[in-house]
């Protein structure tokens, strides 16, 4: 027909000399995290990243660790390796798809006589003092993981303050420094369980 004679061609792309979308090699150095902790405790940018080379931006859990250990530089907070390899392996897992609780036994505390203990307070100091949000669930899919949305992190909430696994007052401080908002709706409920005559302001308030 006479109109398809009218019709002009659709242009013809050059192939993109690096596609859109083409996989990255996740970076043997950080594991795309950007950056590392040598075994004396010290913050390293990843030396591949900092030359140039082809490297993938951190995922959401991982930007968290990132702010996470920027923060504990910042604070003069001595960096325990240890407890970063455990938050990186934290840093793999989604609320979907947690890390299971004895694969991060067995890969980081064995070579202690209660490594369950240990597994615990390694979790409780990432929160307290990393202030990272570590979310975790007994019901499957059950294990760890490093939250990166509000939802997530509320419906973790729920769950740690009807069992007491994590004090109040680190349940705050990781709102605070992760979802903001949250912690305002969070101080919002102190304020009506201190009711009407209670007018002290909860301390829980640190920066
Ligand atoms: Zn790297």
């Amino acid at each position: 027909m006479l109109i398809d004679h009218l019709t002009a061609p659709s242009p013809v792309r050059p192939m993109p000399l690096f596609p859109e979308g083409l996989l990255v090699r996740r970076c043997f150095d950080c594991g795309d995290l950007g950056f590392e902790v040598t075994v004396e405790g010290e913050y390293k940018e990843c030396w591949r990243k900092k030359m140039g080379a082809e490297h993938n931006e951190a995922s959401p859990a991982g930007l968290v660790l990132s702010r996470s250990v920027a923060d504990l530089v910042r604070r003069k907070v001595t960096i325990e390796p240890h407890l970063f390899y455990v938050a990186r392996q934290l840093a793999a897992g989604t609320s979907e798809k947690p890390v299971e609780r004895d694969r991060l036994i067995e890969g980081n505390f064995t070579f202690s006589k209660s490594p369950m203990r240990l597994f615990h307070r390694a979790i409780e100091t990432l929160r307290s003092v990393w202030l990272l949000p570590v979310g975790s669930r007994k019901e499957s899919p059950d294990g760890y993981w490093i939250i990166t949305d509000a939802e997530d992190f509320a419906a973790w909430v729920a769950r740690a303050r009807s069992a007491p696994i994590t004090q109040l007052t680190t349940i705050h401080r990781v709102a605070r420094r992760n979802f903001p908002l949250f912690a305002e709706q969070l101080e919002l409920e102190f304020w009506r369980d201190l009711g009407p005559q209670n007018t002290e302001v909860p301390q829980c308030s640190i920066s």
